[in-house]
Order: C-alpha cells, then structure tokens, then sequence
C-alpha cells in the first residue's frame, strides 16, 4: 500500500512545516488521535485536535517521549516546552488538524478505484452496515468502519483503512448530529452507493427541523461519482425529499399499494423468525426468504441488506443460506464479573485490528491492580502479511499493559509464539510447545514483546477450554476477544461468575455522551467534579470512576469514607471528596488520600484533634472541603459562624490545607424558587469573600449540581458538581430530551407463563385477579428485594416484553413479580423483560409512584448484576 511522505502534507492538507523530520523519508502509516492509544509510534502522525474540554497539544511532549515524530498542530497553537522540545520530529502547522485530517483521509480515499458504499439515517447505521458486511463477505474483501466510527473523526480514521491494493469494497457510516457535518464526510467517503436506513428523531437537537435534518443526511449522496440510493419507499418525507432531489435510487416498501422496486410481504412466524416474500419487479423475480429473528428493528436493518443482495442479483437460494448465518450484532464490549475474583471484557464478536486496538483502550482504562490478560484468537481481515499484522498486534499489548497473552488459533501460535521464543521469554508450554517454534524472522520485527510477557498458545478453543482451569485467572483483569468462528462465548461462559435472572447493564458510552454534554456547558478553566455516592446512583462505582477518570474528570466525591476507600483499594488516583466522613473515619482518609468535607466546629475540632500530633508517618493531612450553609439548611457553617471559622483557619492556617469552599443549592431544578436560588448564590459570595480575606488566598468554589449547571452558567465558579445528569435524567427539565442517553436499563426474565382461568387470583393476598376473562401471566425474577418498589404492584407498573407493554398484576414480592402477557401471544419462559430504560424513561416510572428518578436508580439492590456495555 503506497503512503504519503510527511514531507509532501504541506500540499497534500494544506500546511507550512515548521520542522522537516529528521528521516526525510519517514511515510505518513498511522493516523493518531489519542496520546493514550499510541500503539508503533513508527510512520505514526498525531494530530492535535481541539475540542470544547479539550486540547491534544497539551499531550505533544507526551507523545515525543513515547517515540512519535510526526505532528499536525493548530497554527495559531504555541507548542509546550517550544520546538526545541521536539528534536527530529517532523511538524506540519495548519489552520485545523481537523480539516487537515480530513482532506488526507479524502485524498487516500480517491485513490481507491472500487465501489464504496455509503450508510446514514437516523438508526440502524451500525448494525445495516456489520450485516451487509457479512452478507458480502463471501463476495467482496470489504474494509468497513470498526464498530460505529461514524462522526467527523471517526469516519476518517475508517476510510483510512481502505486498501486499494486488497480491498473490493468499501462500507462506511456517516452519523451526523448538526447542519453542515455531513458535506465534510461526504467529501471523505465519497460513495458510489448508499443506503439511507430511515429518519428518526434521535439527535434532533442541531436541527431546525426534520426537513433541514433530511436534507443534510441526504448530502451524502450527492457527489460526482453517486450511482445508487437503496431506501425504503415508505416513509413519505423520505421518499418526497429522493424525488426532489432526483437521486438515482432503488427502493423497497413493505405496503401493499406503494410503488416501489421491490416489495416484501413479511409474516411472524413462531420461534422468533420472520417469513418474508419479495417481489422484484424490474425483473419478476419471486422469492421466499426466512428472517432468524422477529423483532421490527432487526427487520427493517435486514431488508435493507436484501435490497441490496437482490440489486445485486445474488441467487436467492445462497442468500437464504447468507441469512440464516446473520446474527443478531452484539457489537459491544460487555464487562462482567468473572469466577475468582478475575473481571472480564468481552468482546467476542469479531477480531481484525482497529476492533483489537478499540478493545485494548478499554483494557487500558481498567485501572484494577492485578495482572492483565489479553486471550486473543488469529486477527482476521487485516490486508497486511502475517509477519506484519502480528508486529502491530504485539505492538499494541504494552500500551494497554497486558502481561499474559494466551493466543488461539495457527496463525496467531506460528506468528507471536517465534517471537517469544526468540527473546527467550518464559513460555508455559502448554497446548502447542514453544521448543518447535522455528525462530528465523528478523528479530527487529520482536521489538516490542517485552521479557515480561508470559505467553500460552493453542490451536484451537477446544484445546484451551480442555486444559482451562480458572484458578489459573484469579484476580486477573481479561480481555477475550476472538473473532465469531472461534466461538470465544464459550471461553466467557467458562470464565464468568454465575448469572442470575435480573442485571443492570449500564452503557458506558451513553455515560461519556452525557459527560460531553455537561462539559459543553461549562466555561473553559471550569473544572468537574462528579458524584459516584451511592454505588454511582447504583450504576457501580468502579466502572464509573473508571471510565471519568480516563475521561479526565478533575474530581470525584463520595458519601463516605468507605466509598472512597473501595475506590482507592480498586486503583482509581483522581482526587475524591468525602462528603459525610465520620472522626473515626480520618485516619483512613490520611493512608487513601481521600479529601473531608468539614461542615461544623465540632468536626473541625475532631479532625484538629486527629492530626495534632506530629504525624508517626510522613504521610500530610488531607486537604479540606468546607460546606457552607446558604439555604438547604443540612449541612454547612451559617453566615454567623464566618468570624470564628475564619480565626480558626488563620490559627492553624499550616494544618488545614483547605482544598475548597462549597455550598448546595436547594432548589436549582425549580425556576419557581428562582430568586431563593440567586440569594443563596448571593451568600455564597458574600461568604467566601469573607473567608478568603481570611486566608488570604483564593480557593476553589462550587454551587452547582446537575440542573445548576443548566440553568445557572453565571454562578459555575471554579467547579460543578456533576450528579444524576451523568446518569442520563435531566433534573431540570430545561435539557432538550435527546441531549441526554438513557444509561441504565434493568431487565430480568420471564420464568414460567401460567393461564389463569376467568375469576382465579394471582399471588399473596390474592390481590390480582383474573376478572371476566382467560389471562395469560408471566412471572418475572425481579422482586423488592432487588429493588423493584412495592408500589409497581396491582397494574400501576409496567415492563416490556418484546417491545410490548406488560401491566403487574398482584402484589410485587420479595424476589418475584407478575405481569399479565394476555395481549403478547409470543411471549415465553426465557424471555426478557425491561423494567426500565429504553422505552420505560425513569422519570415516568418514578412519578407513578410518587417518587423520583434517583430513588428508582439507587434502589437497584447490589444482588443485581450489573454489566457494562461499550459499543
Ligand atoms: C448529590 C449531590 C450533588 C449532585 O446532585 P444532582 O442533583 O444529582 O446533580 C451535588 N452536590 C452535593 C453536595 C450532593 O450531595
């Protein structure tokens, strides 16, 4: 594959070089983003992006101690330390990294001859392209965007892959969230086909309207070299704005009289398929096909993949043998406990080289102590030779500090298995025995295992799982991730501690979305603290402070200090803030760095008392965080206690290091208390001026929690304290709705379907009853002891079943509840029921019963599993 020289990018991008690179010939390989996600630094260029939270020049000289030498920066940026910091790095200045990488990604993209096939709409992106990718797959070598990089980075780093000397098509998604966006990814992807999935109103918040946001996605198939549009007829906004813009299209309908290029008439048929008939009418073809699944979404996603099988005019007999293979996507990394105390990342959907380096970020992010595995299976589709997929491979595992590598399958036993051999690395000669490993390729391809890697190899997954015993993993944290064939599932399923009915899943994505949305909120220079009290709202505290901290939170805060400790003992270093730490508590809080709030004197006092003694060890006392009490009238000094807290602070100004002053808003959320709000905000001036005149020194200062941070941007000061929004519920209500993603959902299964005759009685009491007619119940694993309240009991609560509403009926017991499936036929044993989450918003569910969003979330009892879930 031919790559650009750095030194040919000023015409390319365009740019001015600051600094030529010391190897003039040096090509541009890698297109790098992240300094955390460094991988071979050879022939890799970083460009320093700019977002509203954030600035890659600060990472630069992070970057040149880890071995990069090419660099993109802002022309108006100053480099920290000053050129001299970056001797024999090459340096291109533009006027946007951005844009810069953007036209390069163009520029490789228009040196790819073949068909490149464009995906947009509002849902179904993901999942029509890994689909249409595996339908193909027979047919074509397709280079497609990893998982769903689809935004104004994402779909460069993707068409960067494409390989004309290998690759025969080329799959990528566009997602767009304002106007304007998609005529830059259009320039990147440049399609010669699409598929418009359809138009939702997801991401609403760019657009004027839903016209304006049509419009937009449609720019994608606008360019030159655009053949064919494959969308469905009907929706009539859709299929008016194709016809306006006279694209050259082929559609489908699935209504009766709409005309169309091809109809299908579908049918439910049991055991969750579909049977579906298509009508071709270019060409009178009439075909019957079977869906492996019933659910409308999977539906709509496969019809569109089966336009374009049929345009294609794939026989139908193999496309049926094509569609019985598809599965349903589980595109997502999920993180689950595992037996022994070991934690794992599953990702055992598919295995090539982008997904692996994805997957390894988010090993790095683990931040638990305790030795780190990568169980990898042969990395497919990668378009490189062996020796050099395997390089890069290996290049990636010090970065994200794994220190086992249990590799399945030939390829990867023949490629990595050398390289061990030949540093002399301990090998545990399990399965296949290093000793025959041939050692004859070029040691500089070795650099990068280093001698502390234990590796195991194996044949094949059978192998492993014959010999597998788990103790071999305690503590340990474990990235499985194999491509589909090697069925890696059945290395979780081995690995995994046992699963119950009931789980959490929190998605640690929609959590990073609705960090970004606060963030966007929040003056440059204001820092962010985030609440994980109380299990983080019951989402799990240290995958949550995890995940901030690698998003580069400033501080976390806790209720008590065994919270903190948990925090601590799991690896997590952010500072964190103890809000309620007992006297007997400060001794702890010294050894775990964790930082008190001090409301009162009485606490001063204890916490004076504590740390009088020259300290036995040479370890400071915690800084302080004091709470002062400008209306919530709980916890806090008053404005009387200001000339005597102040005298106290001076008096032992050495030993109480005061890391901040805080107060809390009572009623941020309530516009009617408005002016209550701007007099406790006007106090909270007025205060700490008071005691940093006392001081003699600024401190930081913070009012505001969640619904303060929306609707009182004037009084940020140096920090917020962000708290239930993180967790996707707009508190103040003021959010546009689709700002925020849903985090949490809970769900559980059904375990058995009874028929109540007309007239009988369902569970304790005998409080639901059958009524006139025949009903058909379902009794769910969920119970109050797991946090489903009482008061869902007798029809006021509702979960889903298959998308479908299910009201309770009867009581809510301890680890059980019933729910009437009388009007879901298909509903079995097994299946799953949603008790909140996508479709059942917290806020809806919790004033039915009187309550509000946080208590439903922290109510989920810590028996519930939780598992996370990264797309
Ligand atoms: C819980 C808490 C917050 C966050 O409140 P939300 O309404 O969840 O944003 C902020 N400050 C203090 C002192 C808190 O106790």
């Amino acid at each position: 594959m031919l790559f650009p020289r750095f030194l040919d990018l000023p015409a390319l991008v365009p740019g001015r070089l600051l600094q030529a690179p010391a190897d003039a010939t040096a090509e541009v390989r890698h297109l790098l983003l992240d300094s955390r996600r460094v991988g071979l630094p050879a022939g890799a260029v970083f460009f320093a992006l700019r977002g509203p939270s954030h600035d890659g020049h600060r990472y630069l000289p992070d970057l040149y101690t880890q071995g990069v030498r090419l660099f993109v920066v802002e022309e108006s940026a100053a480099l920290p330390g000053g050129l001299a910091t970056y001797a024999g790095a090459g340096i291109l200045a533009v006027g946007s990294p951005l844009a810069a990488l953007q036209s390069l990604a163009a520029a490789h993209r228009a040196g790819f001859a073949g068909p490149v096939i464009g995906i947009t709409g509002s849902n179904g992106k993901t999942i029509v392209k890994e689909w249409l990718a595996q339908l193909l797959s027979p047919d074509e070598d397709i280079c497609r965007s990893p998982r769903s990089y689809n935004s104004q980075v994402g779909v460069p780093l993707s068409v960067w892959e494409l390989n004309p000397e290998r690759h025969t098509l080329g799959i990528f998604e566009a997602g767009i969230s304002e106007v304007g966006e998609m005529a830059h990814l259009a320039k990147i992807i440049q399609p010669t086909e699409g598929i418009f999935t359809n138009l939702g109103t997801a991401h609403d918040a760019g657009f004027a309207s839903e016209e304006q946001k049509l419009h937009e996605k449609l720019q994608l198939f606008q360019g030159q070299r655009f053949q064919c549009l494959f969308y469905c007829a009907d929706q009539p906004q859709v299929r008016a704005a194709v016809a306006a813009l006279h694209l050259p299209g082929f559609c489908w309908t699935r209504l009766p009289q709409q005309p169309a290029d091809l109809r299908f008439t579908t049918e439910a048929s049991p055991a969750h398929a579909t049977r579906l008939h298509a009508d071709y009418l270019a060409t009178g073809l009439s075909a019957a096909f079977t869906l492996p699944f019933a659910d409308e979404p999977s539906i709509e996603n496969a019809l569109h993949c089966l336009a374009v099988l049929l345009h294609r005019q794939v026989e139908p007999a193999e496309i049926q043998r094509r569609l019985l293979r598809l599965h349903p996507v589980a595109m997502r990394l999920e993180m689950k406990l595992g037996r022994h105390d070991s934690y794992l990342l599953d990702d055992t959907y598919n295995n090539d080289l982008a997904g692996l380096a994805l997957a390894l970020n988010a090993l790095a992010r683990q931040s638990r102590p305790g030795r780190r595995t990568l169980i990898l299976s042969d990395v497919l589709e990668s378009g490189l030779s062996s020796p050099e997929l395997y390089a890069r491979v290996a290049a990636l595992l010090p970065a994200a500090g794994v220190s086992r590598l249990v590799g399945i399958g030939e390829e990867i036993s023949s490629q990595l298995r050398v390289k061990s051999y030949e540093l002399g690395v301990e090998s545990e000669k399990l399965g296949v025995g290093a000793a025959e490993a041939e050692p004859n390729a070029s040691p500089n391809q070795f650099l990068t295992l280093n001698s502390q890697l234990l590796t195991q190899f194996y044949p094949t997954t059978e192998a492993f799982l014959a010999q597998l015993n788990p103790t071999d993993f305690a503590h340990e944290t474990i990235l499985i991730k194999g491509a589909r064939r090697f069925g890696f599932e059945r290395i979780v399923a081995a690995l995994q501690a046992q699963q119950h009915g009931t789980l959490l899943e929190v998605n640690l994505d929609a959590l990073s979305h609705n960090l970004q949305h606060y963030r966007r909120q929040l003056r440059p220079g204001t820092k962010l603290m985030v609440m994980v009290k109380a299990f983080a709202y019951g989402a799990g505290s240290y995958e949550v402070a995890s995940l901030l901290e690698f998003q580069r939170a400033d501080y976390l805060a806790v209720a008590y200090a065994d919270e903190g400790v948990a925090l601590r003992e799991a690896g997590i270093s952010l500072p964190i803030m103890v809000m309620n730490a007992a006297p007997d508590a400060f001794e702890a809080l010294r050894r775990y760095r964790l930082e008190p709030e001090i409301y009162s004197f009485e606490m001063l006092d204890e916490y004076l008392a504590t740390f009088s003694e020259p300290a036995d060890n040479s370890l400071p006392a915690p800084k302080i965080h004091l709470k002062l009490d400008t209306g919530m009238r709980r916890l806090g000094f008053d404005e009387a206690d200001l000339p005597a807290l102040a005298a106290r602070l001076r008096q032992h100004a050495a030993r109480l290091p005061v890391a901040s002053m805080m107060t809390h808003l009572a009623a941020a959320d309530d516009p009617g208390h408005d002016d209550f709000t701007h007099e406790q905000l006007a106090a909270f001036r007025r205060m700490t001026a008071t005691l940093e005149a006392a001081l003699g020194h600024s401190v930081l200062k913070h009012a505001l929690n969640s619904a303060g941070i929306l609707r009182f941007p004037e009084a940020q000061f140096d920090m917020v304290r962000l708290g239930i929004g993180l967790y996707g519920v707009d508190a103040s209500n003021t959010a546009d709705p689709t700002a925020l993603r849903p985090v949490s959902q809970l769900r559980t299964t059904i375990s058995q379907i009874k028929t109540l005759p007309a007239g009988f009685t369902v569970g304790y009491g005998r409080r639901g009853t059958a009524a006139a007619t025949e009903r058909r119940i379902a009794t769910l694993a969920i119970g109050y002891a797991d946090g489903y309240d009482r008061r869902f009991g007798n029809g006021t609560g509702t979960v889903l079943i298959h998308g479908q509403p299910a009201p309770l009926i009867g009581s809510v017991c301890m680890d059980m509840c019933m729910v009437d499936v009388t009007a879901i036929p298909a509903a079995r044993a097994g299946d799953v029921a949603l008790i909140f989450g996508e479709g059942l918003p917290l806020p809806e569910l919790a004033s039915r019963i009187g309550t509000i969003a946080y208590e439903l979330l922290t109510n989920v009892s810590e028996r519930v599993k939780r598992v996370f879930v990264s797309e």
